[in-house]
């Protein structure tokens, strides 16, 4: 792994540690049982603030290839209100366009969640996707789906081979990406002038008013706002035209950018940034406050299980991503407390937790007999509730743990 000394999107050195969440292993490396004996190597989970830019980032790096080559998050394994998000998503990309021929880029594509939708409505696109295991699902799916990293070198590429693109989309893309120059200078050579850049990130507003430090993790570099973004985005020639707030994982935003152009700006621009000055994200006191309150939530999650378990109570795990791994490694919670976890997505069926080791099992049957399930994909939560609603009527309760910890019903 390497440690970078400087800020990632404006090259400042005056950056500030602010949050340890402890060494850990990294979230998305699930074991198999024959991996339990083997060392694992852990990485600092250090979160840092930009006092020039005020950008919130991960200096460790764990090098890409590691991360993304074998990435088991597939999209499509998503609840309802996500696909239907991504449906609407791309109805929306539909309507900004003047001709179907128009080229729609997705960068970093996953299974086709979104492109899949797009390009059953006869529109021309195209996605770019690292993590070749993923791309071979896309690819079943009849997308047109290049299996690199996006940067500037794979954007003279397709700029050559296809054109310039009326629409690019990257979510949760930005959060994911060390070299966010290398990344930026090819949207901005492949965007055509009156061309729309759309991305969606975390929101840094909502990490820290709903205390989500369980979005902190290897995986994720970055964490945004309007007020480092746009700065960020100048230095390629764009400006973010419009921001729209999107309800899905926690509390998204959909930033719509745009070469300088004598654009129309949306009042959602100022809006946003006065709501992120307003709440200080431009002080470091802020993220200091904010690490305080973090020690305080595991003091407080840790004292809620042990006082379960003390009275006999089974307790599992419910919804086993790279979210709640964060979560229990950093409170140290394994099999002593949690029996096991339960994750929809096959891919992680009887695979561990790393670090905690905490065994995954697919949903079914698996409340059986269970008093609490702790709720670590409480993003989801409503859905899951709905969705498990037998394991309520026998008496089952939710530990949601976010943004207080407390159960349900
Ligand atoms: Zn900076």
């Amino acid at each position: 792994m390497s440690k970078r000394n400087d800020c990632r999107l404006c090259g400042s050195n005056k950056v500030v540690c602010f949050l340890n969440l402890s060494n850990m292993p990294r979230a998305g490396a699930y074991l198999k049982k024959e991996d339990l004996e083997k060392p694992e190597i852990s990485y600092p989970l250090d979160i840092y603030f930009c006092e020039n830019c005020y950008s919130i980032q991960l200096l460790d790096i764990i090098p890409r290839e590691t991360l993304f080559d074998d990435y088991r998050y597939l999209s499509s394994v998503a609840s309802n209100s996500v696909l239907e998000h991504f449906e609407m998503y791309a109805n929306e990309i539909d309507n900004l366009l003047t001709k179907k021929s128009d080229l729609v880029l997705e960068i970093a594509c996953n299974d086709g969640i979104l492109l899949k939708p797009i390009k059953e409505k006869g529109i021309n696109c195209l996605g770019v996707d690292p993590a070749s295991n993923i791309v071979s699902v896309a690819k079943e799916k009849g997308l047109n789906v290049i299996n690199d990293f996006f940067g500037e070198k794979i954007a003279e590429k397709i700029l050559n081979e296809y054109g310039s693109a009326e629409i690019i989309v990257a979510n949760a893309v930005f959060a994911h990406v060390d070299d966010m120059d290398d990344m930026t200078s090819g949207i901005s050579k492949i965007l055509s002038n009156s061309g729309t850049f759309i991305f969606e990130v975390h929101h840094l507003v909502d990490i820290i008013e709903d205390m989500q430090y369980d979005s902190f993790y290897h995986e994720h570099f970055s964490y945004h706002s309007i007020l480092t973004l746009s700065k960020f985005l100048k230095k390629y020639n764009m400006e973010i035209c419009n921001v729209k707030k999107i309800s899905i994982r926690g509390g998204m935003i959909r930033v719509y950018a745009k070469k300088f152009n004598n654009n129309k700006i949306d009042s959602s621009v100022i809006e946003f940034m006065n709501q992120e000055q307003k709440l200080g994200l431009d002080k470091l006191e802020t993220f200091q406050k904010f690490a305080k309150e973090v020690n305080e939530h595991k003091l407080e999650i840790l004292n809620l299980l042990k006082k379960l378990k003390s009275e006999g109570k089974k307790i599992v795990a419910y919804g086993m991503s790279g979210r709640g791994n964060t979560l229990l490694n950093y409170w140290k919670v394994g099999t002593e407390i949690i029996d096991y976890g339960i994750d929809a997505s096959p891919e992680r069926y009887d695979r561990y937790v790393p670090g905690m080791h905490i065994p995954i099992k697919s949903p079914k049957n698996s409340l059986l007999g269970v008093d609490y399930a702790l709720l670590l994909a409480w993003i989801f939560k409503d859905d899951i509730i709905k969705k498990e609603n037998d394991f309520i009527k026998n008496g089952g309760k939710f530990i949601i743990p976010m943004p207080k910890p407390h159960l349900e019903p």
